[in-house]
């Protein structure tokens, strides 16, 4: 047999660039040394060792989400994969689903549920606002619904839903369960899931956990888990068998080889958000975001959504006319190093404060990059009262880092 000739390929070090660049997009966000380590080894999936770290990734995790819930899982698979898992297996052929709609990741919470034979209406919620409860309770009373799923931040677009624990409690008084997205919220803002009642939430590990993409979790409660004992129609998916994966996550038996290398690394970033404490890390994404906020806003730029339903984790900035937003994203990677996000055929740009994303000194280069950059492609800003708006904002909160 003749093998045809191998591919002549360039090792990795020479497509990668020099200096790594500042990932301050939509996500993956910058990890800590630590998570990128723990990212680098390989242990037995299910020796003691292994046991260990996915007792002590639940402990977390329980912490993390703010519940005491027996059915908290990582999820091999980006975060996608954990939303599909949720509807996958709270949605059964005619299962009534009301999908609030805000923006990208929102709507693919819908088809997921229409993919599984669900009935599914969408409340589309209009352009820069946050979803209203009257307008959910409106469509409950119409009846039958088991499931309203819903994002608490919005990424695509920037949109916080600023009334998650109101259509929380609406959708529960309907008997409703509720699904909440909270992947590039989770630990940068408040997500107390059994306060809430919320029955399962769902994060990516490269957003606010500051872990690496492709390892999520998401946690049940036991509302949740109840229907998912109950239910009648067999599950079409193998690997997101919810009932299959608690045998590993909480039985310590095989379902598939779990991808350990990952959970590794977000033990990592669960323990670093566990020593920084919720409030504390909460604190400081609020503040981080509002300096970068005030800092655009004085340059002369537009934030792209009204304060009271603005996201903080990911900030939206319209940009000029007779500016190219992939003109700017050019500059700023080229030049600065500094990587930042367009949008899904929107002209904006979109600056994450996730994680390791809110850190002093990476919204000082951030800020400058962006608006040296919007020069650089013709467009005005008033770049020094930009920066000292930055300035101005964390250091009368005293944030150091
Ligand atoms: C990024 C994101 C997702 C999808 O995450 P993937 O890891 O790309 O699957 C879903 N929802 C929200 C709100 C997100 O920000």
């Amino acid at each position: 047999m003749k093998y045809p000739a191998p591919p002549s390929v360039i090792p990795l070090d020479n497509i990668l660039p020099d200096e790594p660049l500042l990932m301050m997009g939509a996500g993956p966000v910058p990890i800590p040394h630590k998570v990128a380590y723990a990212n680098s080894l390989v242990i037995n999936h299910l020796g003691e060792t292994m046991n260990r770290v996915v007792d002590q990734v639940k402990t977390m995790a329980r912490y993390v989400f703010q519940t005491s819930s027996a059915h908290v899982m990582g999820v091999s698979g980006p975060a996608s994969a954990a939303m599909e898992m949720a509807i996958c297996n709270l949605v059964e052929p005619g299962t009534k689903v009301l999908s609030i709609c805000n923006g990208l990741f929102s709507r693919r919470l819908a088809e997921m549920a229409v993919r599984v034979g669900g009935e599914v209406v969408r409340l589309d919620v209009p352009d820069k606002e946050s979803a209203r409860p009257e307008v959910v309770e409106a469509i409950l009373k119409g009846g039958g619904f088991k499931v309203v799923t819903v994002v608490q931040g919005e990424t695509s677009n920037t949109v916080w839903n600023r009334d998650l624990v109101e259509i929380c409690r609406i959708a529960k008084s309907y008997d409703c369960l509720n699904v909440v997205d909270a992947v590039c919220t989770l630990s940068t803002m408040p997500m107390e899931m059994e306060e809430w009642a919320v029955d399962a939430v769902i994060t990516g590990g490269q957003k606010g956990l500051s872990s690496i993409p492709g390892v999520s979790l998401i946690a049940f409660s036991n509302d949740a888990w109840d229907r998912i004992e109950r239910r009648n129609a067999p599950m079409a998916h193998w690997c997101l068998d919810a009932r299959l994966a608690d045998q590993f996550w909480n039985k310590k038996a095989y379902h598939y080889t779990a991808p350990v290398s990952g959970v590794l690394a977000l033990h990592e970033a669960l323990r670093l958000v566990c020593d920084e404490t919720l409030p504390a890390r909460f604190r400081r994404h609020a503040i981080c975001s509002a300096a970068l906020q005030g800092g655009i806003e004085a340059m002369g730029l537009e934030l792209l959504i009204p304060a009271e339903c603005r996201l903080n984790s990911v900030v939206g900035i319209t940009v000029p006319d007779g500016v190219s937003a992939d003109g700017v994203r050019h500059v700023m990677s080229e030049l600065h190093k500094v990587e930042i996000s367009g949008a899904f055929g929107l002209n904006i740009l979109r600056i994450g404060q996730m994680g390791e994303q809110s850190r002093t000194h990476n919204l000082f280069r951030t800020l400058h990059s962006l608006g040296s950059a919007m020069r650089a492609v013709g467009g005005t800003v008033d770049l020094p009262a930009g920066m000292a708006e930055l300035e101005r904002v964390l250091a009368s909160n005293a944030v150091r880092d």
